[in-house]
């Protein structure tokens, strides 16, 4: 059934030609992939389309069209659209020359609805869903390109169909997507298995370190780390799902250590808690089963209030909760 947004937003590309897209600093399989689908999928109903990453595509040079990402807009946009961030900070400086989105894609339960028209669906495993799901009642087309894109979304976001809002539906999307010509276990290889050996080092100095107590296991990555081992990125090469795989673990946490003075945090939980709320508190964001925050201040000291709050956090909601 096309809904009257869906006619709206289907009128407004049709109207538009020269189309601006973005999505979040760090970006993620899901940012990358639901980037590029709808941005191949606006190419080829012969729109003129730019895609902007501030950190440009990293490790998503698999993709197809990731060639094309650029770090900065250039120029005028008849149309702007957000996919995969749940607040206006998150796309980094991109936008700040630019008016609010007239379209925000998104599946973060934080989304702030901070764009003209936003289609946010909390209940969808992966933005790529969304656009999955929308993209033909726009008037757009799933080629195989796209179709790759998108199910790279779904395969990053779901950590490889394992977190717990994979259902049925999800699986008859991931193959509808093999259906119109993506590769799964070429997608699942270049996002989930395959590592640069510097990352799996990297991974030892943070395992290294770890700590637990309680329900919570955590544990960091320093500057020092990343200088030592030469492991190019800025994130945790995905450490956290290593530590949220530790039997017993309600909460996995990781600090990362930026530069100036930042620490970058994310959380994942069981099923039975939510850490978005907490992620929030902090300035950031994210979904109830995994969320992050970048929080000013020096590595000791966020350790030390983050691992305070969290365990805080989960103590009241278990009593809430009654579990
Ligand atoms: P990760 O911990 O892998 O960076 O992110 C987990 C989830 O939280 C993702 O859905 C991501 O988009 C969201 N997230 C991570 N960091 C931030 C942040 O600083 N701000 C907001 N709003 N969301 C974040
Ligand atoms: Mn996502």
């Amino acid at each position: 059934m096309v809904k009257d947004i869906d006619l709206k937003i289907k009128n407004q590309i049709s109207e538009s030609d020269r189309f601006l897209i973005v999505s979040h600093v760090r970006p993620d399989a899901d940012a990358a992939g639901s980037l590029l689908g709808l941005g191949l999928a606006l190419q080829s109903a012969g729109k003129t389309v730019q895609m902007v990453l501030e950190d440009g595509a990293g490790k998503f040079v698999y993709l197809p069209g990731s060639d094309l990402i650029l770090q900065k807009p250039d120029g005028d946009f008849d149309m702007i659209i957000v996919v995969d961030c749940s607040d206006p900070d998150r796309v980094g400086e991109v936008l700040k020359d630019y008016g609010a989105p007239d379209l925000v894609v998104d599946h973060h339960k934080t989304n702030l609805n901070f764009g003209t028209i936003n289609v946010v669906e909390p209940e969808q495993v992966a933005t790529a869903a969304i656009l999955f799901d929308h993209l033909p009642a726009w008037g757009l087309e799933i080629t195989p390109n796209v179709a790759a894109c998108l199910l790279s979304g779904i395969v990053g976001d779901t950590i490889g169909f394992r977190t717990p809002n994979v259902n049925a539906d999800v699986m008859r999307k991931a193959a509808a997507l093999m259906d119109l010509g993506a590769d799964l276990p070429d997608i699942y290889r270049s996002e989930l298995v395959q590592r640069p050996f510097q990352a799996i080092r990297y991974w030892g100095a943070g395992l290294s370190r770890l700590a637990r107590e309680g329900g919570l296991v955590w544990t960091s990555l320093t500057l020092a780390d990343r200088e030592k081992i030469g492991y190019a990125g800025d994130d945790d090469a995905d450490l956290v799902n290593v530590l949220s795989s530790v039997q017993d673990a309600e909460v996995a946490l990781i600090f990362i250590e930026q530069p100036q003075n930042k620490v970058k945090v994310s959380w994942r939980a069981r099923p039975h808690l939510d850490v978005s709320e907490i992620a929030f508190k902090f300035g950031g964001g994210g979904h109830a089963a995994a969320a992050g925050a970048d929080i000013e201040g020096n590595l000791d000291d966020i350790i030390q209030r983050v691992i305070e709050e969290t365990r805080n956090l989960i103590e009241n909601q278990k009593t809430i909760r009654g579990v």
